[in-house]
């Protein structure tokens, strides 16, 4: 990791945000700093400079900003997984839980090759539940998933023992 800046400080929380209760952990602030946003692109690749990794997998939104970093960082390519109803061409579609309730997210039915080896990345995993409905994307269309990698880890919600129990490495920098 770069030296010379404190990824955590980089990140703002904001209390009650979206609703009483939750501390939202904001990653604009780490984005917006030059340093801390190298340094943790440079992180989140680091593992993975000496495989082969085709295609980064970003999940909307902010992990569209890591993702397009990461891909170019690893000369892969890039491919978004959104929230149902936002991309244009064919499409799969994989209903995931939130906190309360459900939501779904889609890919471009063609937007992995069976085999390619595949990086997802996000900028926070708490529950593990968005994380775990586009593993099951990204495995419909016949992807290996390289490692799922995220800025941000939540422990006590589980997100990463239930990536880890689907067989997905999981690489996170902050706890
Ligand atoms: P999970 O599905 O419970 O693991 O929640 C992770 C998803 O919710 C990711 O797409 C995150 O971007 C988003 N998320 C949940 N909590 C936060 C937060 O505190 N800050 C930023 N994103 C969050």
């Amino acid at each position: 990791m770069a030296k010379g800046f404190d990824l955590t400080a980089a990140i703002r929380t904001i209390p009650d945000y979206p609703k009483p209760g939750i501390q939202f952990r904001d990653i604009t602030t780490l984005l917006a700093d030059a340093d801390a946003f190298r340094g943790a692109v440079d992180a989140l690749v680091d593992g993975h400079r000496d495989e082969q990794v085709d295609l980064v997998a970003g999940i909307e939104a902010r992990g569209f900003i890591l993702g397009g970093a990461l891909a170019h960082q690893l000369s892969a390519g890039f491919v978004p997984i959104r929230k149902k109803g936002k991309l244009p061409h064919d499409t799969i579609r994989v209903a995931y839980s939130l906190e309360y309730g459900v939501d779904e997210m889609e890919m471009h039915r063609d937007a992995v090759r069976p085999g390619q080896r595949v990086l997802l990345t996000d900028d926070l995993i708490a529950t593990g539940g968005t994380a775990e409905g586009a593993v099951k994307l990204l495995r419909e269309l016949g992807a290996e998933i390289v490692a799922a990698c995220f800025v941000i880890d939540l422990p006590d919600l589980g997100g990463r023992k239930r990536l880890e129990a689907l067989g997905v490495q999981v690489r996170t920098l902050i706890a």
